[in-house]
């Protein structure tokens, strides 16, 4: 059977094969291109059209497509057995490398996905604290497990999909992100029974929302007088707004943190890093973890060799750099036009939407915001050669130049003529 073939035959023989056409629920809501291949920030698809990409795989392509460097690190590696199921040399060096950049954690443990790792993390937050409940933020994704996944339903913890147990969210506290006032209320009443407060530092599955002054600060005093655990979900904002994640940027130190996407340049790996007081409850054997290809050789070669590249040839300045150009580039291009397009957030993860002048800080904000007027832009710079996400999220990655901003901005002219 052929692999590569025209869209309209795959998408066809996708949807005969593969529920919907595709292997994540989160892709129905994007359009069905086929990629054949992708190098640096472009892809292209199975007709040869090219993309200048924003989406950067849901966020691991940090380094951009195929990342030289990575790519013979894990072929080397791999090339000398690639899983073990048990203890080798290359995750000893990921583990203590990890320690050693981001600083504060003491221990980690590798999995394979962000939404595995967040349950590895509750469940030790459990152990730790004998307490079951957890304080979660609208908007806020943190995989799609019974006892995550959340409705898009603000204030209340409701399950997103059939078949999901409303039991499974009844340990879960739903609040507004951004709100210290609301936290501090609710820890006063309850907050013994609370083992953890769980969010991502920077708000990314939902628009591009950084914390509020002295909010995580806040946030931190709180858990500490309560006894609760802070857990950052920095499966997007981690090696991506700072070598250290968001915890480095804005100078907060949680107790616990999840790590993946960027952390290994397209791998799938993923990891819980923490103090050593809390890791170690893992090591009793009293707190399980477990999964076969827990640190196997592709996930932990492509760490240590993505943290050499951010270590040593540094893109932080760069991405910062060609991010604000196409931000600024796109708010120039949308007041040409007199398209009421907002561009906002920081140039690593910006967020583009419609619909609201004033200041977006939460959810509730991001919900009000005009989606269909900004889908139907998305599906124009699609159709242009711009892969963009509907829900509004651009990533630039190491791989964006000044080329690539250029040409971006050409196709974006198109697009928001007819928005
Ligand atoms: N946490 C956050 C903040 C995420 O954005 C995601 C995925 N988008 C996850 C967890 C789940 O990670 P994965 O898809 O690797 O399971």
């Amino acid at each position: 059977m052929s692999l590569v073939t025209d869209t309209a035959q795959l998408r066809e023989r996708a949807e005969r094969r593969i529920p919907g056409g595709v292997n994540s629920n989160v892709r129905l809501d994007g359009p069905r291109i086929f990629f054949a291949r992708g190098k640096g920030a472009w892809l292209w698809d199975v007709d040869g059209r090219d993309y200048v990409d924003y989406l950067l795989g849901q966020g691991p392509a940090f380094l951009g497509h195929a990342a030289e460097p990575v790519l013979r690190a894990v072929v080397e590696a791999c090339a000398k057995g690639n899983v073990y199921g048990a203890q080798h040399p290359l995750e000893v060096a990921a583990a203590e490398r990890l320690c050693a950049v981001l600083e504060w954690p003491e221990m980690v443990r590798f999995g394979m996905t962000g939404t595995e790792m967040v349950q590895a993390a509750i469940r030790l937050a459990r152990a730790a604290t004998g307490r079951r409940r957890l304080v979660r933020f609208e908007g806020h994704y943190h995989g799609w497990l019974d006892n995550v996944l959340l409705a898009p339903e603000p204030g209340r913890a409701a399950p997103a999909s059939a078949g999901q147990p409303a039991e499974a969210l009844a340990d879960s506290i739903v609040l507004a992100w951004n709100d210290l006032g609301a936290l501090t209320e609710l820890l006063d009443r309850e907050g013994e029974d609370v083992c953890a407060v769980l969010m991502e530092p920077m708000m990314l599955n939902a628009g591009s929302i950084p914390p509020a002054p002295g909010y995580l600060e806040g946030v931190r005093r709180l858990c500490s007088s309560h006894g609760i655990l802070l857990v950052f979900d920095e499966v997007i904002t981690g090696f991506r707004l700072a070598l250290g994640g968001a915890t480095a940027r804005f100078g907060v130190i949680p107790d616990l943190a999840v790590y993946g996407k960027a952390m290994a340049a397209g791998w799938p790996v993923a990891a819980l890093a923490g103090r050593a007081s809390l890791m170690e409850l893992f090591a009793t054997g009293r707190v399980t973890h477990a999964g076969t290809f827990n640190a196997n050789v592709m996930g932990v070669a492509a760490t240590l060799a993505t943290l050499d590249v951010l270590e040593h040839d540094s893109p932080y300045e760069r991405i910062e750099h060609r991010g604000a150009q196409l931000m600024t580039g796109l708010r120039e291009l949308a007041a040409e036009a007199s398209v009421p397009l907002r561009v906002r957030g920081l140039p690593a993860a910006f967020h583009a939407s419609f619909g609201d002048d004033g200041d977006v800080r939460d959810f509730r904000d991001v919900q009000l915001l005009d989606a269909g007027r900004y889908r139907r832009l998305a599906e124009a710079l699609v159709g242009r050669g711009v892969w963009v996400a509907a829900r509004g999220i651009w990533y630039v990655s190491a791989a964006h130049g000044e080329r690539e901003v250029e040409v971006t901005l050409e196709r974006a002219r198109a697009a928001l003529a007819g928005a």
